[in-house]
C-alpha cells in the first residue's frame, strides 16, 4: 500500500529579501556598481540582485580586515575573543528559521535538510570555536600560537551558511580577521550573517563579505594583502590558486573535490546499508563533494542491494524543497544540470545500463531525478569523475582486497564508507583506504570536533578539529 502526502509547506514570510545587495565592508553595507540575479533553483524566480566586487571593493575589505587585525582582533584576548563567537554562535539559533528559509530559496535544498542540518551544524561551528578561543595553548599546537592576519576565504554554493561556518569560526577563535566571498549562486545567507555580525556588535572589518564570481575570488587570491587562503571548490579552480599562491608567502588550505567508495560487505545488515547508500549519495540532490557516489558491492549481495535500493528509491519525493515532505530538491543551476546531463549521456555511451526513479519533475527549474548505473567499469566517467548530482555508480567485487583496490582506484581521497558487521574488518579496510573521513556502517556525519578534509586531489590540510586550527596558525598548518 502507498500513503500519499498532503503538502506541507514552510512560509516564506519569515525571510525579508532586499531587491538588491551591496557587499559588506568595515561593519557596514556599501552599494555594489555592478549586480547579477540571484535565481530560485526550483522556480527561476529572481530573488534579488547581488553585487560583483571588483578591485576597488577587494581592495576595501582587505584594507578594512588589515586595519581591524591591527588594531582591535589581533590585541584583544582570547576570552573576550570567544564572547563574540558565543553570541554569534546563539543569534544564528534564534534566526535560524530564516536562515533555513532563506537557504532553501536560495539553494534548492530541501528544508528539512536545511533546517536539521545546514543551520544547526553552522551554529555547532560557531560554538565549537567559541570554546577553543581562550584555549589554544591547550590545543597541543604549541604555547605561543600566532594568527596569519587576514585571512581570504572562497566558498561554494552547496552548502552555503555551513562552509561560511567552517571558515569564519575558526579564523576568528584564532584571531584572524576575514574576507569572504560566497558563491555567486548562493550569497542570500551570506549576506544575512554579515547582519548576524552587526547584530553581535562585532569589531567592524573583522568579518568583509563581498560577493561576486571567480574574477572576485581571483582578485582575492592574489591580493598582496592576504596572508592565508582558505578555499572549498573544485579541483580545477583548487590547482588554479595552489599555482597562484605558490611564489608567496600565502598560507593555503583547500578542500576539492571527490569520488568515495561505499563499500558494502556481505555481511553488512543490508536494509541500514541501503539508508546509507541514499544518504550517501542523494544526500542535498549529491551536492556534497564527500558524497558517496561510486558503490562498491561485493558481487553475493549484488543484486540483493540493487533490488532493495530501487525500491527505496521510489520512496524518494522529489520536488518543492520548501515542502516539509520533500527529500530530493532543485538542481543548484542550470549550468550544473546540464554537467550532470552531460556525465549521465557519458555513462549510456559507455555501456552501463541507467535507471532512474519513476517521479514527476516539476516544469519549472533546474531538477534530475535520482538514478543509478548500474555494469559501471573502472574505466567510464562516471565512475572516475565527480558528478556532483544524485548518480550512483554500481561497481562489484569478489574479495575484500578488491574492494580496497577499486575504491582506491581514483585521483580523489576525501571519504568513504565501509559496511559490514565485522570490526576487524572495518579497522583492516579503514587502514588501506586513502581517504581523509571514513565512516563505517553509517556515512555523510559531520562533526565540528571531527578534522574533514583530503588526500591527493581532495585538498590540502584540515578542517574542523584541534586539525582545523592548525591551519590557522603560524608555523603549525599546511604552509
Ligand atoms: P563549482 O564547480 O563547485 O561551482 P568552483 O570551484 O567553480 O566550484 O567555485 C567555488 C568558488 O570558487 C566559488 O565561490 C567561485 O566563485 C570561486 N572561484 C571560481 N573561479 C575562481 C578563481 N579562478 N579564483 C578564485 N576563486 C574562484
Amino acid at each position: 500500500m502507498k500513503f500519499d502526502y498532503a503538502p506541507a509547506p514552510e512560509s516564506r514570510s519569515i525571510v525579508s529579501i532586499k531587491p538588491k545587495y551591496g557587499h559588506f565592508i568595515d561593519g557596514k553595507f556599501v552599494a555594489g556598481r555592478k549586480h547579477f540575479p540571484a535565481i530560485n533553483p526550483a522556480t527561476e524566480e529572481i530573488l534579488s540582485q547581488i553585487a560583483l566586487a571588483g578591485v576597488a571593493e577587494v581592495d576595501a575589505a582587505v584594507k578594512a580586515a588589515r586595519k581591524a587585525y591591527t588594531i582591535t582582533w589581533s590585541k584583544m584576548s582570547g576570552r573576550e575573543r570567544g564572547k563574540y563567537l558565543f553570541r554569534i554562535a546563539r543569534i544564528m539559533q534564534e534566526r535560524s528559521r530564516e536562515f533555513a528559509v532563506l537557504e532553501t530559496l536560495d539553494n534548492g535544498k530541501p528544508i528539512r535538510e536545511s533546517r536539521d542540518v545546514d543551520i544547526p551544524l553552522a551554529a555547532a561551528h560557531f560554538f565549537y570555536h567559541a570554546g577553543w578561543a581562550d584555549k589554544l595553548e591547550y590545543a597541543g599546537l604549541g604555547t605561543s600560537t600566532k594568527p596569519h592576519g587576514v585571512a581570504g576565504q572562497i566558498i561554494p554554493w552547496n552548502f552555503p551558511l555551513l562552509m561560511l561556518a567552517w571558515k569564519v569560526a575558526p579564523a576568528l577563535a584564532t584571531g584572524n580577521t576575514v574576507v569572504l566571498k560566497p558563491a555567486e549562486n548562493t550569497s542570500l545567507t551570506a549576506l544575512l550573517f554579515a547582519e548576524v555580525c552587526q547584530q553581535a556588535e562585532l569589531p567592524a572589518g573583522v568579518v568583509n563579505i563581498v560577493t561576486g564570481n571567480g574574477s572576485t575570488g581571483a582578485l582575492i587570491v592574489n591580493h598582496p594583502g592576504i596572508d592565508k587562503i582558505a578555499f572549498t571548490g573544485s579541483t580545477e579552480v583548487g590547482k588554479i590558486i595552489a599555482r597562484a599562491v605558490a611564489p608567496t608567502q600565502k598560507s593555503v588550505t583547500l578542500e576539492l573535490g571527490g569520488k568515495a567508495a561505499n563499500i558494502i560487505f556481505e555481511d553488512a545488515a543490508i536494509d541500514e546499508a541501503i539508508e546509507g547508500i541514499v544518504n550517501g549519495v542523494f544526500f542535498n540532490q549529491g551536492h556534497v563533494c564527500c558524497a558517496g557516489s561510486r558503490l562498491i558491492l561485493q558481487e553475493s549481495v549484488a543484486d540483493e542491494v540493487i533490488e532493495k535500493l530501487k525500491r527505496r528509491m521510489g520512496l524518494i519525493r522529489v520536488g518543492d524543497p520548501m515542502d516539509k515532505n520533500t527529500d530530493l530538491g532543485a538542481i543548484n543551476s542550470k549550468e550544473q544540470l546540464l554537467k550532470i546531463r552531460e556525465l549521465s549521456a557519458t555513462g549510456d555511451t559507455e555501456g552501463a545500463q541507467r535507471w532512474s526513479a519513476p517521479c514527476d519533475l516539476p516544469k519549472k527549474g533546474f531538477w534530475f531525478a535520482p538514478t543509478i548505473f548500474t555494469g559501471v567499469t573502472q574505466a567510464h566517467r562516471i565512475a572516475r569523475e565527480e558528478i556532483f548530482g544524485p548518480v550512483l555508480s554500481v561497481l562489484t567485487f569478489r574479495t575484500p582486497q578488491e574492494a580496497i583496490d577499486k575504491a582506491n582506484n581514483t585521483p580523489f581521497g576525501l571519504s568513504a564508507g565501509i559496511w559490514s558487521e565485522k570490526g576487524s574488518r572495518i579497522l583492516w579496510a579503514s587502514q588501506q583506504l586513502r581517504a581523509g573521513v571514513i565512516w563505517s556502517n553509517t556515512f555523510n556525519k559531520f562533526d565540528p570536533t571531527s578534522p574533514f578534509g583530503g588526500y591527493k586531489e581532495s585538498g590540502w590540510g584540515r578542517e574542523g578539529g584541534r586539525h582545523g586550527l592548525s591551519a590557522y596558525l603560524k608555523g603549525v598548518g599546511h604552509e
